[in-house]
This record gives structure tokens, sequence and C-alpha cells, in this order.
């Protein structure tokens, strides 16, 4: 059982913090959210919405039920209820149907009408802003920036580090093009720690609705999986991205909508765009080193779709382009490993390059990653088989 005790604003200095105890098992944890000063009016203290958002994945899978001391709001409660938590605990065995117990709010909060967005300078992020900043519906153009501390660049004190180096790159951009930034920072993930990849939309959610009378609406980026990957089946092991169909319309209120950012585009779509927005060719970075490595996940990705739609010279303050064209073979190797393991990124962008893949990588792409692609391909059927548990209703 989970008792979240009613939340509460603490200032300090120039920071004001909203934090909450939660009693997990009569064990109590305390969870605290941050922003600047300035923003103490929009922290909502008045209900546990941020707090069930944040939690709720955690709790479905640790199979607990919660109980609030602070109500929450109507829209949101009625949502969570009715449509989330059976569509996932009815599409997986692992997750339980977490009742949650809280006085509803039916009232309506005070809003400071803030139109934002996540950024992270990667490529999601620069899309959504490039798209949003200067969108021609008046009402949903940005009107600030969020960088938010919630479980994206790693626990304990080596993610507190990934964090000030991320918040100093964001400044920057943010201050040479004239955007207002929210930052953000939490213990959240370290108090209840959680598989990013596959919670990140609720702990985002939570960042969102702890300033719930300051966003108006939310741009989420969307991480290019597209309607057509949508899936609830065992969705413990993979995004969340990939049924955000159904998440954020629960966690949209007729005071606070939370829209994906370009669910319709492939990544490949989002690359393009990015190619043409000048702020990205000094501030793009997708592995949250600085400089970039090179040769993490999203770097190789990254630097390999570039490569396939003939944008790569606008990047070289982003990447080391001489190291990835000296180590071509090296790079096109993995990207024939993570095709044969049909990975949507991959899958995508073969048309672009099949014909720039020499003999010799082929040969030794086969020989090298071959039985592991097929070992790989299995393995994941064997995820998505799964065991899903018989819908209630039935
Ligand atoms: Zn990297």
């Amino acid at each position: 059982m989970i008792t979240i005790r009613r939340p509460i604003v603490v200032s300090s200095g120039e920071r004001v913090r909203l934090t909450v105890d939660i009693d997990v098992d009569g064990e109590t944890r305390n969870v605290w959210f941050e922003v600047a000063a300035e923003y103490r009016d929009y922290l909502c203290h008045e209900r546990a919405d941020a707090f069930v958002i944040g939690l709720l994945y955690w709790s479905m899978l640790h199979h607990h039920d919660i109980v609030c001391e602070a109500p929450i709001g109507e829209d949101l409660i009625f949502q969570i209820r009715t449509y989330l938590i059976p569509a996932l605990a009815n599409n997986s065995a692992a997750l339980h149907p977490t009742v949650i117990t809280a006085e509803i709010d039916s009232g309506t909060l005070p809003n400071a009408g803030a139109v934002g967005t996540g950024v992270s300078c990667g490529v999601d992020s620069f899309h959504a802003i490039s798209a949003q900043a200067n969108s021609p519906y008046p009402s949903m153009r940005l009107t600030h920036l969020a960088l938010n501390n919630v479980g994206s660049h790693g626990g304990g004190s080596e993610g507190r580090r990934n964090y000030e180096k991320h918040r100093q790159h964001v400044q920057a951009f943010c201050k040479e093009y004239g955007f207002k930034l929210v930052l953000s920072d939490s213990n959240i993930a370290d108090v209840f720690e959680q598989n990013m990849l596959v919670t990140h939309t609720y702990t985002s959610a939570f960042a969102i609705y702890a300033l719930q009378k300051f966003w108006r609406r939310y741009f989420y980026a969307s991480s290019g999986f597209g309607l057509e990957s949508f899936s609830l089946t065992n969705s413990q092991h993979f995004s969340s991205a990939r049924y955000e169909l159904i998440l954020l319309p629960t966690f949209s209120t007729p005071s606070l909508q939370i829209y994906s950012e370009g669910p319709n585009l492939r990544r490949l779509d989002k690359i393009r765009a990015v190619a043409q927005y000048e702020p990205a060719f000094r501030y793009l970075n997708v592995c949250g080193r600085f400089p970039s490595c090179n040769k993490c996940r999203k770097c190789k990705r990254t630097l390999l779709e570039l490569y396939a739609i003939g944008q790569l010279d606008n990047f070289s303050a982003c990447f080391d382009l001489a190291h990835f064209r000296k180590h071509l073979d090296w790079y096109m190797i993995r990207f024939l490993s993570k095709y044969w393991q049909h990975d949507t990124f991959y899958v995508n962008m073969y048309p672009l390059l099949k014909d720039k893949i020499s003999l010799k990588v082929w040969l030794l792409a086969f020989l090298r990653c071959g039985p592991h692609a097929m070992f790989k391909n299995i393995k994941n059927k064997r995820k998505l088989r799964g065991k899903p548990r018989v819908p209630a209703t039935c």
C-alpha cells in the first residue's frame, strides 16, 4: 500500500520545493520537485495529481494500491481509473490494476496560460521547438521551454553532474535564441527507481503536473515511433512512447492539455526538418555528453541518419565528422546489425543507405553480427508474445 501525504511548498533562498512524504508499506520516502522561487505560486500543492502520475507505473509494477490525503482533479482521476489502468493491466500479467483512493476535486485551479515543451537539444526536442515556436495557431505558440531533471540524466550524484552539464548547454541555447527556460530538479528517480525508457512519459508528466497552475498546453516530443507502432502488450518491456495515443489524452484535462508533438512523423522526417533548423547546427546533442561521444547508440544512429539524408556537413560543431568518415565501415556494420534486428529506425534508413554499403562491409557485418542479430530477434519475439491478462469484461 502506498499513502501519499498532503504536498507542501517549502522555500529555500532562490529555490522553492513542492515536497511530499510517501509511505510504502510503512516506510516513509520524501519526494521533492524544485524550481526557481519565481515559480512558487504555480506549484500545485492543492492536489496529489503530480505524485499519482509519477508513481502510477511503479505502483502497478510493484503491485501497490494508492491512498491520497490530498484530492485528485476529477477529469484526471476519471481518465486514469476508467481508461489507463484497465488498458495497461489487461495487456500485461506483470501489472497490478492499482486501486486509487482519493477525494475528488471538481473545482478549477488558477492557471498562468504558459505553453511549453521540453528542451533536451535532441532531435525530437528541436523538432518540437522549430514546429511550435512560430505555430500558425496563436494559442499553441511556445512561451517557455522546460528542462526537467526527473530521471533521464541517471541517478545519484552522477545523474546530478550530467544534469548540470546538460543545463549549461540548454541555457546557452536559450540565451542565444531568446527562449524563456523553466529549470526543474527532483529526486523522484532516486527515491522510486524506474526504467526511464519504460516510464519517461509518466515522469515527464509528473514534472508538468507539479507546475499544473503554470502550464496550459505542453507539447511532449514524441520519440518517432509513429502511430503504427502502437502497442500495450507487455508494456514493461518497451518505451511508453509506443502508447502515448492513450497516455497523453489520459493526462490531459480541460485546463491542461498535453499534446504529442510529431506523432505522425517518422524519425527521418524529423531529422530532415531539424537539418533545416539553423540553431540545431551548433546545439544538437543526442547523447548527453558534452561534446558528443560519437559512439553511443544515439550518436551512431543520428550520424547515420544525417549521412543518409546528405546533411552531415552542417553538424560539424556537434559531432566529430572526421572520426565518422574515417570509421565509416564500423558505423555501417552496426547499421546492418540493427537493420537485421528489425529496428524500426534502421529499417526506415535502409533504402537511403543500401547503395552505400560495400561488399566488404556486408561480409564483415554478417560474420560479426549475423548470429547476434538472429538471437536478438528470437528474444524480442518472445517478449512480445507475452501473456496478456484476460479482460475482466469478457
Ligand atoms: Zn553519444
